[in-house]
C-alpha cells in the first residue's frame, strides 16, 4: 500500500532539530520576560471575516494565501495566516484593551498557501509581540530594542540590519494613492498585469512589486514621504532620536510599506542577506486603527512578528548555537536482568534528589556490553552500571577512557551530585 505523506510545505521538526528550536525559543522567551511581556494563546482557527477585515481584502495573504473552508455548520473559517488579528480579537473580547496598557507575546504555527522554498513554508511558526494602549515612540523603540537584544543573545547582530519607514496615516496613504494612480495611469501600458489590477484595488502594493519593469517605472513616481502628515513626521523624528540615543543603527527605506493593510505611522523590518530571497526575519509596526476597525474602542498599538524557521536557519548558518544543546542526557543506567527493578527505583531516586538531572534507564534488556554501547551512543557523560555479581553500583565516565568508581547504592546520588 502506498504511504501517506506530509502536506507540501508543512514540515516535520525531528528530534535532531528540536534542540535548536528549543534553544531559540527559550532565548526569545527569556528576553521577552526580561521586559515584562506576558504570553497570550489564541486559536489557530478564526472566522475568515476577521482576517479579511484586518489584513485587508486586497492583500496577497487574503487574496491567495489563506486556508479557508466551510465547517460542518456552514461557517467560513480560516487557519490563521498571522497572529495580530487573533490577538486583537482575543484581547478585546476579554476586556484587556479598554483603558489599559498591555505588553503581550504569542508563539505558534501560521498557515499560508505560498510556494514552498527555503525559509518559506505553508505551515510556519512565528513568535509575535503586541502592545496596546501606548501611542508614543517610546514603546516603538522598546519593541525594537527588545528585538535587538534578542539578536545579540543569539549572536546574530552582525547578520541582521534594521530598516524603518513612516507610512503616515490611513488618510495620508489615500492621498498618496490618488497621486500614485494619476502617475501610473500615464504609464498603464508598461505596467505588469498584477500591478494594473492593483491600480484599482490597492495602488500602494504596486510599490512592493518584484517585476523589474514596474520597479523601473516607479523611480520617477511620487513618494509617500511627501504625503505623510506633520503628526506622523514628529513621531518618526522622535523615534529616530530615541534609536540614536539607544545606539541602534537603522536605515530609512522609503519603499518599505509592508504587505498588511492595518499598519500606519512607523513600520520596520529586520533583514538579513544570509537567507537568499527570504531576507525578512522580523517585521512589524504601528497599527493604531485596527482595534476600532474590528469593532473595539480606538487603541494605539505596535507589534512585530518573527519567523522561527528563518531564525533557526540563521542561527545554524551563523554557527552560533552552543555545541551542547543536542546533549539531552547526563546519566545512562545499565542493569543486569535481575537488577532492573532496583535500577528503576534508583533512577527515580536520582531524579527526585538531583532536580534537573537527566537520567535514562536502559529498557529492553541485553548484555551489559551491548547496553554500555548504547550508553556511549546516548551522549550521556556518565553510565551507572548494576552488574549481576555485585550489590554495589559502578559509575563509569563515558568521556574519559574507562575511568570508573564503585559506590554503595545508597550513596549514588551524593556521588553523582559531586560529579555533575
Ligand atoms: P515575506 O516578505 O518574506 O513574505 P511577510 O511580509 O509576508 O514576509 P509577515 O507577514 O510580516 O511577513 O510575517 C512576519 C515574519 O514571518 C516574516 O518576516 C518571516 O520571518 C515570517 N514568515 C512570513 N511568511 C512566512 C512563510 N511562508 N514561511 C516562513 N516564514 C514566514
Ligand atoms: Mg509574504
Amino acid at each position: 500500500m502506498s504511504k501517506i505523506q506530509a502536506i507540501r510545505g508543512m514540515n516535520d521538526i525531528l528530534p535532531s532539530d528540536t534542540p535548536l528550536w528549543q534553544y531559540v525559543e527559550s532565548k526569545v522567551q527569556s528576553v521577552l520576560h526580561s521586559y515584562g511581556y506576558r504570553e497570550i494563546r489564541f486559536p489557530v482557527l478564526e472566522q475568515t471575516q476577521l482576517f479579511k477585515r484586518s489584513i485587508g481584502e486586497v492583500t496577497d495573504i487574503v487574496e491567495k494565501e489563506m486556508y479557508s473552508f466551510d465547517d460542518r455548520n456552514g461557517e467560513n473559517l480560516s487557519l490563521r495566516p498571522e497572529g495580530t488579528a487573533g490577538c486583537v480579537r482575543a484581547a478585546d473580547e476579554h476586556g484587556l484593551l479598554y483603558n489599559q496598557q498591555q505588553r503581550l507575546w504569542y508563539k505558534g504555527p501560521m498557515f499560508r498557501y505560498e510556494r514552498p522554498q527555503k525559509g518559506r513554508y505553508r505551515q510556519f511558526h512565528q513568535i509575535g509581540v503586541e502592545t496596546y494602549g501606548m501611542a508614543g515612540p517610546d514603546i516603538d523603540v522598546e519593541v525594537i530594542l527588545l528585538s535587538a537584544r534578542l539578536w545579540r543573545e543569539l549572536g546574530l547582530s552582525q547578520v541582521v540590519r534594521l530598516e524603518i519607514n513612516n507610512i503616515g496615516t490611513a488618510q495620508d496613504r489615500r492621498n498618496f494613492g490618488e497621486a500614485l494612480i494619476a502617475f501610473l495611469r500615464q504609464h498603464e501600458a508598461a505596467l505588469d498585469e498584477d500591478s494594473r489590477r492593483r491600480l484599482q484595488s490597492n495602488p500602494l502594493r504596486i510599490l512592493d512589486s518584484k517585476v523589474p519593469s514596474t520597479q523601473a517605472l516607479l523611480v520617477d513616481a511620487p513618494g509617500l514621504a511627501d504625503f505623510v502628515s506633520e503628526e506622523t513626521r514628529v513621531h518618526f523624528a522622535r523615534l529616530k532620536e530615541l534609536l540614536d540615543l539607544a545606539g541602534i543603527s537603522y536605515v530609512v527605506n522609503p519603499r518599505l510599506v509592508r504587505g498588511l493593510d492595518y499598519y500606519n505611522n512607523m513600520v520596520f523590518e529586520w533583514i538579513t542577506d544570509a537567507l537568499g530571497a527570504q531576507g525578512t526575519v522580523c517585521a512589524g509596526g504601528r497599527y493604531d486603527g485596527l482595534v476600532a476597525q474590528l469593532g473595539g474602542r480606538g487603541t494605539p498599538a505596535v507589534g512585530f512578528a518573527m519567523g522561527i524557521e528563518r531564525l533557526v536557519l540563521l542561527v545554524q548558518e551563523a554557527g552560533n548555537a552552543p555545541a551542547d544543546i543536542t546533549q539531552t542526557l547526563d546519566v545512562y543506567m545499565v542493569a543486569a536482568e535481575e537488577r532492573i527493578g532496583e535500577a528503576m527505583v534508583l533512577a527515580e531516586t536520582l531524579r527526585s534528589e538531583l532536580p534537573g538531572l537527566r537520567v535514562q534507564l536502559n529498557c529492553g534488556g541485553g548484555k551489559t556490553s551491548n547496553q554500555l554501547k548504547k550508553a556511549y551512543n546516548s551522549g550521556a557523560r556518565l553510565a551507572v552500571v548494576l552488574e549481576s555479581d555485585s550489590e554495589s553500583v559502578r559509575i563509569r565516565h563515558l568521556d574519559e577512557e574507562s575511568a570508573s568508581e564503585t559506590v554503595d547504592p545508597a550513596e549514588l546520588s551524593k556521588a553523582l551530585g559531586s560529579l555533575i
